[in-house]
């Protein structure tokens, strides 16, 4: 008898039970979702203060004509500390846009090879250890991208590439047309990455073993998941092909649109 009461109470607490879960979900999400919003809110607060800071510390450098040389180091250390929080407190704000469905793409139409070129040349003010090779279609290949975050991608793949391959080596950047899409591949001859990690790369905060951070110190692990991100919000993929001590190629590829260039479409897709 009692296993039979036992029985029939069985179906009311399976209920009770299944309510109290529910009730603890949506809490967890209001948890997660004060959360993110926190992490984005005290990122947008520290960063301004801390540009200012750099702002400072920089004239300091530049005008202090009496500063001995561990002063000069100092303030050398201070200043790149203090732009490491920055990039840092932007890449936290970028993930936190994101996971609000707060990122907004405003979507184009242009020919990736012209743009391609264009980053080059940006990149040209700042880069005097890497000789950057180029190789464009012999016919442009047009794509609908937001300009301002393909930008940030394809300079974050060239920093990468640069920063974990030695000095003098080449990168080596083509843009070609692969059936339906538009390739980019960005290729270094550095260090390369294990294969049992080149899946993981694209985790938030995942760097490959801290042994390699000789090789580049500083980075917080989140440039590869804000490109991916980014990509991905524009209707992009991105793939890696990696070999240890030999190399590093990154491939975005992105649709082939036919609109022409010049009547180019904006439009806003949240992610
Ligand atoms: P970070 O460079 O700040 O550590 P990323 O998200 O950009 O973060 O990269 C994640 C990890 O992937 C890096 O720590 C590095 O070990 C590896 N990685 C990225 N790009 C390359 C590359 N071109 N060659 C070798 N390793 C790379």
């Amino acid at each position: 008898d009692s296993a039979k009461i036992e029985l029939n109470r069985a179906p009311t607490e399976v209920k009770q039970l299944a309510e109290r879960f529910d009730e603890m979900l949506v809490r967890l999400q209001t948890a997660w979702e004060h959360q993110r919003q926190f992490v984005g809110d005290v990122s947008h607060e520290l960063r301004t203060p801390l540009t200012i800071v750099s702002g400072y510390l920089q004239s300091i450098q530049r005008r202090g004509t009496n500063l001995s040389p561990p002063q000069r180091e100092a303030l050398a250390m201070a200043t790149a500390e203090a732009d490491r929080t920055i990039q840092l407190l932007q890449d936290l704000l970028t993930l936190a846009r994101v996971d609000n469905g707060q990122m907004q793409f405003q979507l184009q139409t242009i020919d990736l090879d012209g743009f391609v070129a264009q980053i080059i040349d940006l990149t040209e003010q700042y880069n005097d250890s890497h000789p950057i090779n180029y190789e464009s279609p012999a016919v442009s290949v047009a794509v609908c991208v937001d300009e301002n975050r393909l930008k940030q991608v394809i300079l974050n793949l060239i920093d990468n590439a640069m920063k974990y391959s030695e000095s003098g080596q080449t990168i080596n950047l083509r843009v070609d047309q692969q059936g339906e899409n538009a390739v980019l591949a960005v290729r270094d001859r550095g260090i390369g990455i294990p294969l049992s990690q080149q899946t993981r790369i694209f985790e938030r905060f995942y760097r490959v073993d801290e042994a390699r951070s000789s090789f580049a110190t500083g980075g917080t692990g989140l440039g590869l998941s804000i490109v991916k991100t980014l990509v991905e919000g524009m209707g992009g993929t991105i793939t890696v092909s990696s070999q240890l001590g030999e190399g590093t190629t990154f491939t975005v590829s992105f649709p082939i649109v036919s609109e022409s260039v010049d009547r180019a479409t904006q439009r806003q897709v949240a992610t």
